[in-house]
Parts: C-alpha cells; structure tokens; sequence
C-alpha cells in the first residue's frame, strides 16, 4: 500500500497530462484541418462566381449596357465602338450583384454563415480596383488574421475578346478566418475542456480521499497502540495490589489492606475515565450530544474541577492561583458536560508540564459573556501544534511528551463542546513556556431563581 500510492498517484498525474497534451495537439490540427476545409469551400464557390462572370465577359456582347438600345439599325461610330469595346466586370455588375452571387454560391457549399469581403481588380485603368465590397480595404491590409484568396477572371482561349480584355482578378478575404473555425469546433472544445476539467476534480477528490485514508489508518493503529498502553498499565497495577493483597501478612494489616484496595479503586476511576472519553468521542462522532441545559454558575464548576486534582497537583508540586473575578459567571450549560471541559483543559495543564506548574484560572466580564482563561507553564506548544489540537486523534509528537499518555481526543471533545453550547475557544502558546487556553461563554439571561 505505502509504495503502490506514490507511483499510482504518479501514472495517473502523468497520463492526464499525456491527454491534455494530446487533446490541445489534436484540438490544433483539428482547427488546421477545418481551416483547410473551409478555404477548399470558398475557392470552390469563388470558381463557380468566377465562371459565371466569364460567360458574360469573354463572348457576349454588352446587352446590359445601357447605352445599347435593341432597334435601333445603326448605331452610332461611337456607340458602335462602345460596344464592341471589351467589357469589364464592372461595367456589368454592380457590386452587390456580386455579392449575391458570392453569397449564393457560399450557401450552395455549405458555408454559408462565413463572411467575407470581396474586389474586383483590373489591370488597366486609374483604379486598380473596379468594385470593391464595403470593408474590403482594412480588411484585406490585415494580413495576420484574415486570409486571402485570388481568382483570376481569364477569358476563355478561343474565345472573341483573347488577349484583348484587361486581365481582372476576383480577390476575396475571409475575415478572421481562425476566429471563425475556433467557433464552429466551439462545442467539441468546450467539451473536450469540460470533461479534461471533470476527470482532473475526479482525480484530486479520489487522491483527497485515498490520503485521508491513509492517515485515518495510521490513526487507527496509533490509537489502539495508545489504548492498550493506556489500559494495561492499570491492569498491571492492580494486578500488583491483588497478589500483595493475597499475602497473608497484608492480610491481616488493616492499614495495608487499605492501601492497596485504594490503589485498586484509583486504577480503577481511571479506566472508567478513559473508556468515558472513548465513548464520549464515538457519541460525538454519531452527532448523538443531548445538552441538559441549565443555570450553572461557572466559578463553582472551576472550584470543583480544581478540588478534583489536587492530588496530581501536589504530584507535580503545583500551584494554583485563582482569579474568578467575573461579577457575573451565571450561564447556560450542560452541567456534566461543561465540568468535563474544564476538567481536560485542567488535565491537560498538568499533563503537559514540568515540575513547579503554576496553573492560573481566571475569569472576567466582556460584554454579554465571561471569559474563561486557563494558563499554565508548562512545554506550549509549536504554531503547527496549535492549529491542529482540536482535531480528533492528534497528539503532538515530539520531545518529551511521548511518555504523557493520551489518545488525543480531550481537546476535540472541548472543541465540539463549546461549539454545542455556542461558545468560542482560543489557544495561545509558546514552546517552553506555556500555554493559555481562553474560552468565551454567553451569559444568561435568564435570572435566577433564588430559592426561598
Ligand atoms: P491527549 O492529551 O490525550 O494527547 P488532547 O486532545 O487533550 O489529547 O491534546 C492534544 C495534544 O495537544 C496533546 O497531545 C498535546 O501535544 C497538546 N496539548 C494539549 N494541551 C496542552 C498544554 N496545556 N500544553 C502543551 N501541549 C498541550
């Protein structure tokens, strides 16, 4: 498993990069091909335009010539002239004639929705170009974005006017030509896009959950490693005190007897302890917490909790100073609830420092809520420590805390805890020097019933 992520993570990184590269190498021919295609279809309609103009050019005479009147029996020298002079394109067509017959011939090849802008050029005259559409000109200077193409209108060889008619050539330009094949293949990139898009977010929320995995696996054995540790050391000590028991002097030494049966009941609270936090956190995982709310007065549940270790206290040769100067500690909690937090944060202090621990607790007002503050002098903790005490299972893993013992659950159950009861919690720490822990808790309302 520990080998097989790394390089299946790697193949599948690599294969979405290899069809990504491929799929923009294939989207680039693809617009090179439909570019080609497309300049095919409009050469295609430019030769049937261009043919059609011919006709009229190489061998008829000018019939739409206004000047020339059918019935009339002798025509003038000069219109005489006139008329057997070669024609030119222009001289024929107007330009939107021209532009009809570009369109119709564009809709015939099926690329009817191109645009385009169109000349006539010839090589005689002041003006080289007889007909031009509208926006030809800046159209056809921009060479890098639109295309060209050139038809040259030659009259037919044996025709009457060979080598008499001025050479004409059709030039048309088809305006951002990239542009408009980018368009019509818009769909299939978009898609292709979409589904590269999909496959990627597949793949990063497959490899999120392959890693939490992992790491919920590596949890799992540090947490059953913690918990047998955590159980068998009570199993041994009672052990211990059962078989000193059983010997017949301890038997008959009241005193002694004492000792050892207080031993066992020690041990004994503190595996209860320890499978309440167990339950507690499987409780807190099926969201099953049912607060039984009521007015509770914080500085009793501090004294309390604080009573409570006063033996670890004198084992770690501590001190308490207590500074409940809040004037008003009534809130709404859940009383069992509420004392366990208080009762970890306290554990914890003493858990997590050296000899002489000074434990400060205090309180005070801050609007409509009491601050709690739970400081201590012990190891602290680093800023990565900090982030990541509130999560389930974590324990910091270095110095000298590893003979603490713990499964990293009492700072999560404080967290989803003060979360229930709408409070907030803050830590503050520094390595080698200590630790604050500040809870934020609103007030009451409510008065309280003061009983008669
Ligand atoms: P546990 O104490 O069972 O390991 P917790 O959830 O109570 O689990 O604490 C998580 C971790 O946070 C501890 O392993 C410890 O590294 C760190 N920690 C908690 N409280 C303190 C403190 N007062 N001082 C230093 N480190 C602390």
């Amino acid at each position: 498993m520990k080998r097989i992520l790394p390089v299946i993570i790697i193949l599948i990184t690599a294969s979405l990069i290899g069809i990504i590269f491929i799929q923009v190498q294939w989207i680039q021919s693809m617009l090179k091909i439909k570019e080609e295609q497309l300049a095919e279809k409009v050469t295609k309609a430019m030769d049937m335009v261009g043919q059609d103009l011919m006709e009229q050019k190489g061998t008829l005479p000018n019939l739409k010539n206004p000047k020339f009147r059918p019935g009339l029996v002798l025509p003038s020298e000069q219109l005489l002239n006139e008329l057997m002079r070669p024609s030119t394109i222009a001289k024929n067509y107007t330009s939107f004639e021209i532009d009809e017959k570009l369109r119709k011939a564009f809709d015939l090849n099926g690329i009817k929705d191109t645009k385009f802008e169109f000349a006539i050029t010839s090589s005689v005259g002041l003006y080289q170009y007889e007909l031009k559409s509208k926006n030809f000109l800046p159209e056809y200077e921009d060479t890098v974005r639109n295309r060209a193409f050139v038809y040259l209108l030659q009259v037919p060889s044996g025709s009457d006017y060979e080598s008499l008619v001025p050479e004409e050539r059709m030039i048309l330009v088809v305006p951002n030509i990239k542009h408009f094949v980018f368009t019509q293949l818009r769909w299939m990139i978009g898609g292709a896009i979409l589904f590269t898009l999909i496959l990627c977010a597949a793949f990063y929320v497959t490899l999120n959950a392959l890693l939490r995995q992992k790491k919920l696996s590596e949890i799992k054995n540090d947490f059953i490693n913690n918990m047998t540790h955590e159980f068998k050391t009570p199993l041994a000590t009672i052990s211990l005190a059962v078989d000193a028991m059983r010997n017949e002097k301890v038997l008959q030494d009241k005193q002694k007897m004492d000792y050892f049966s207080g031993i066992i009941k020690e041990e004994n609270k503190r595996m209860n302890k320890q499978v309440e936090t167990i339950l507690q956190a499987s409780l807190m995982d099926r969201q099953e917490i049912q607060l039984n709310k009521k007015l509770i007065h914080v500085h009793d549940v501090i004294r309390a909790v604080i009573d409570n270790f006063d033996l670890q206290m004198a084992d770690k040769n501590a001190t308490d100073e207590m500074q409940l100067n809040a004037k008003n500690d009534l809130i709404e909690a859940d009383e069992v609830h509420f004392t366990n937090l208080i009762s970890n944060l306290v554990d914890n202090a003493v858990k997590y420092s050296k000899e002489n621990l000074l434990l400060k607790l205090s309180t005070s007002n801050a609007g409509k809520s009491i601050l709690i503050r739970i400081e201590d002098n012990g190891i602290g903790m680093s800023k990565e420590t900090q982030k990541r005490i509130f999560e389930k299972f974590y324990r910091a893993h270095t110095g000298n805390i590893h003979n603490v013992k713990g499964f990293g659950l009492g700072l999560s159950y404080v967290k989803t805890m003060v979360d229930a009861h709408e409070g907030k919690i803050k830590v503050e720490s520094t390595i080698g020097k200590g630790t604050v822990f500040t809870i934020e808790m609103a007030l009451s309302h409510k008065e309280e019933k003061i009983p008669a």
